[in-house]
Parts: C-alpha cells; sequence; structure tokens
C-alpha cells in the first residue's frame, strides 16, 4: 500500500494500493481492449460523453478541491481554482471531436485528403504540484483525439486522480477508456515508457526524469510530449509600474509555495529601482500568510514532504544573503518560510537550479540588452514576464526572451485556450488550447484515384 500524508500535519491521509508492473499491464490490456470502440464512437457521441464528465466534475469541485488541498498542502482558494480550470479544460476539449477536420490537397488524378487519427493507448504520468489540474491537460485532449488512457499520477498525491476515474465511470465514461494506476515512477511508470502497446508518453516533471523518460521511450519510438522544470526570469525595468510589478511578483514565484514550473524565481530588477523595488516587495511578502491550507485566509501552505523542505532549506545556508523572509508556522508539517535573496549573481547556484520552493533570487541588471543576456543565461526556458511602460520595448523583450511563455505585465502563464509549453530543456511539445491535440494524433493521407 501506499500511505498518503497530509503535508500540513505530517499525518497519513489514505492509504491506496500500490501499483505495480502487473498493474501498468493490466491497465495497458484495459485501455487496448477500450480502444476500438471508443475511437468508432461517432464525434458528436464522444462529445456529449466528455460534456457529462464535465458536468459530474462541476458537481464534484468543492470536495476535489478540499481533497487536492489537504493531499497537496495547497490554499483551498487555490484549489477551487484549480479544479475550476480542470471542468473548463474537460469542456473546452469536449467541444473538439467534431472540429478534428483535415484538408483536401490538389493533387494530379484525384484527391488527397488527411485525417488526424487516434495513437491508442497513451500513458500520461503527472507531478504532485497541481495533479488533477495537469492531468486534465492530458486526459481530456487524449480521449477527444479518441485515444484510451493509462494516468499514472504521483505517489505522493494520487487521490484526486482516482477520484477522476471513479467519476468518470459515474458520468458515463465507457470501462476501460480512463485507466489509473497509483505506483511508483521507477517500476510502474518505467513499464508505461518501456510497454510495446502503448503509442505516446505524455509526461510532467522534472528535466532529469524527462531525459530517462525519452530516452526509454526510443526504444519503441514511442511519441513524447515533454513538460519539465523551469527557472522563469521576471524581467522589471526601470520604467514599469513598480508598484504592480512587486505587488504581483510574490505570489509569481511563492504561489503553490514555489513548487510551479512556471515560478518566476529570478526576479530580474533594472538597477536605478531595486531598492524602490526591493521596498515594495518586502511589503508584498509581509502580506503572505502561510497556514493551514483549509483555513481561507490561507496564501501558502507547505512543502510537499520533509525529504522536499530539506532539499529546498539546502539553498539557503547560513550565509545566503537573505533580504528578508516572511513567517511559517512551527511544529508538525513540512513549512518554509517565503524567502527573498537579493544580490544574487545569475552564476550563484540559486539562480541556476530550480530550487521548486518559496526562495526568490532578486538579480540587478544593467539595461535591456544585459537582462535579456540574464533571462536567457540558464538552460530552462518555460515561462517569464516582462514589466515596462515602454510598448516597443515590451515586445522586442518578449519576443527575445527564449522561453515558451511569457507575460507582458502580468504574472500569469495559463490558459486552457492558450498553448503551453516550455523551449530549451523545459520539454518537448505543447499542452492546452487548439494545438494539444495534434500530440495526440497522427496525421494520415489518403490519395483517392479519381481518374
Ligand atoms: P518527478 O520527475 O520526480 O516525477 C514526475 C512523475 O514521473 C511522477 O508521477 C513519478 O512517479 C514519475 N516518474 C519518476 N520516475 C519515472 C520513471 N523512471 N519512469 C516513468 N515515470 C517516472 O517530478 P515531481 O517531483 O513529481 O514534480 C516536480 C517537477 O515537475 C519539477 O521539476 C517541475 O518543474 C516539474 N513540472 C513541470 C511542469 C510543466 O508543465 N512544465 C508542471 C508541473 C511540474
Amino acid at each position: 500500500m501506499i500511505q498518503v500524508l497530509e503535508p500540513a500535519t505530517a499525518g497519513v491521509m489514505a492509504e491506496v494500493p500500490r501499483a505495480g508492473v502487473e498493474e501498468a499491464d493490466a491497465a495497458v490490456e484495459a485501455a487496448r481492449s477500450a480502444f476500438p470502440a471508443w475511437r468508432a464512437l461517432a464525434p458528436s457521441e464522444r462529445s456529449a460523453v466528455l460534456r457529462g464528465l464535465a458536468d459530474a466534475l462541476d458537481s464534484h469541485v468543492e470536495e476535489l478541491a478540499v481533497l487536492e488541498a489537504r493531499n497537496a498542502g495547497k490554499p483551498i482558494g487555490d484549489a477551487r481554482g484549480e479544479m475550476g480550470m480542470v471542468v473548463e479544460t474537460f469542456r473546452y476539449y469536449a467541444g473538439a471531436p467534431e472540429r478534428l477536420a483535415g484538408k483536401t490537397i490538389p493533387v494530379a488524378g484525384g484527391v488527397d485528403m488527411t485525417f488526424r487519427e487516434p495513437l491508442g493507448v497513451v500513458a500520461l504520468i503527472t507531478p504532485w504540484n497541481f495533479p488533477l489540474t495537469i492531468a486534465s491537460w492530458k486526459v481530456a485532449p487524449a480521449l477527444a483525439a479518441g485515444n484510451t488512457v493509462v494516468l499514472k499520477p504521483a505517489e505522493l498525491t494520487p487521490l484526486t486522480s482516482i477520484e477522476l476515474e471513479r467519476i468518470a465511470l459515474e458520468a458515463g465514461l465507457p470501462e476501460g477508456v480512463l485507466n489509473v494506476v497509483a505506483g511508483p515512477g521507477s517500476v510502474c511508470g518505467q513499464r508505461l515508457v518501456e510497454h510495446p502497446d502503448v503509442a505516446k508518453v505524455a509526461f510532467t516533471g522534472s528535466t532529469e526524469v524527462g531525459r530517462g523518460i525519452a530516452a526509454a521511450a526510443a526504444g519503441t519510438i514511442k511519441r513524447v510530449t515533454l513538460e519539465l522544470g523551469g527557472k522563469s526570469a521576471n524581467v522589471v525595468f526601470a520604467d514599469a509600474d513598480l508598484e504592480a510589478a512587486a505587488e504581483a511578483a510574490p505570489s509569481a514565484v511563492f504561489g503553490n509555495a514555489g513548487q510551479d514550473c512556471c515560478a518566476r524565481s529570478r526576479i530580474l530588477v533594472e538597477r536605478p529601482v531595486l531598492d524602490a523595488f526591493m521596498e515594495r516587495l518586502e511589503a508584498a511578502v509581509g502580506r503572505i500568510v502561510v497556514g493551514d491550507p483549509l483555513d481561507e485566509s490561507t496564501s501558502m501552505g507547505p512543502l510537499i514532504s520533509a525529504g522536499h523542505r530539506d532539499k529546498v532549506a539546502g539553498y539557503v545556508p547560513d550565509d545566503a544573503p537573505v533580504a528578508f523572509r516572511g513567517r511559517a508556522p512551527d511544529g508538525p508539517g513540512f513549512w518554509f518560510a517565503p524567502t527573498v535573496l537579493c544580490p544574487v549573481g545569475n552564476d550563484d547556484r540559486p539562480a541556476r537550479e530550480e530550487i521548486f520552493g518559496p526562495v526568490a533570487c532578486v538579480i540587478p541588471f544593467d539595461g535591456e540588452e544585459e537582462g535579456v543576456r540574464l533571462a536567457n543565461d540558464t538552460i530552462y526556458g518555460l515561462s517569464g514576464s516582462v514589466w515596462t511602460r515602454d510598448g516597443a520595448r515590451a515586445l522586442r523583450v518578449a519576443r527575445a526572451i527564449d522561453t515558451g511563455v511569457v507575460s507582458i505585465n502580468s504574472n500569469t502563464s495559463v490558459r486552457v485556450a492558450t498553448p503551453f509549453g516550455g523551449f530549451k530543456q523545459s520539454g518537448l511539445g505543447r499542452e492546452l488550447g487548439p494545438d494539444a491535440l495534434e500530440h495526440y494524433t497522427e496525421l494520415k493521407n489518403v490519395y483517392y484515384a479519381t481518374g
């Protein structure tokens, strides 16, 4: 059995069966058997099933939010927002089956047409930081495109994915179309990646594990989508609305206790406004309320585990340049106070590695050229922001930063209808928006000779 912990108390909140190789194989077999009928369903019927699933999830939002808040240690308000996005994602892709159109291409002697065909059984492997949200980004387009699914959630946070399977069956998704296996990545996950009957792996997690998955998937030439780590830059120019930039910066790095692949954990500030920005940032960080995830006034919860807290603490040794820190509860639970380091050099370890905790590095810079150079001086390229009142510069810098998503005068990264994914070692492929469907289909070309 897997003992599932509640990070705010360090207590056991549930036990679930630990899936291994045998369970992974059984899930793949169930998905393989269910594929022909699911694929053959008329597009309007597949849409109707997915709309029914979205409605069923909508009616369970509150209980799913509480489960996610307790298991992942996230503030209940954030968890409600995430569950809202899960519903929205299923609604968005419920419309997709009837829009998966091909093309006709003019050629000599006949008609040439293209079709988007489903891949077959797809394995979806998810992390612990946004468990059901990230699962929905994969499950919804995969099913809409006519694939059947094996979903493997992270061992630390399997509960909402298990609930998703239950709710989906109740809502009328045929048996075998969605199968959840909760087990260790190195055993259950690895088996799915190597399984000859799995056509594609969509993975979200660390860059290190992603590298291994890409290599293992090569054995059977599986399609692979990777959403990996980040070390995104929040570039604040001297002409920016400093009040707004400083007000928004904490949630962009301390949201989800910093356990966010999009965390703008390198705050690049143009030197002439460094002091003014830091003063405003300190006030904003002081307003973060770290505490019980189920308390409505909480804005930041605990870290996911004791081991992860130790790893994060390793980035803040006694001689670290701590400019200021917030407050966190004592006692049981995996607490860590929001911490701002300044000044940090872009070559320093906390600025190079993904800390995945509530530690922000403030890095001063001089001028646009240096700002762009520092923003790009990383192996990652997932997200980022530019704060300036100069419209031309905003677009110039947004185009110059090698990253999958950039926001101008905002710190948001993710919307259901727009593509999300990484440049460089932050990943391969895109999720969300219309483009995600391409990653769950093969393009078939049919030529019909008309004589
Ligand atoms: P992780 O890489 O340790 O694990 C992710 C998933 O992979 C888990 O389900 C795990 O069981 C599984 N896994 C581990 N080893 C495996 C193997 N050999 N074969 C198959 N599956 C295996 O990541 P994590 O610690 O759960 O999550 C944190 C990481 O995820 C961070 O690096 C973060 O940046 C990244 N992340 C990225 C995105 C994105 O969209 N780019 C979103 C969220 C999190």
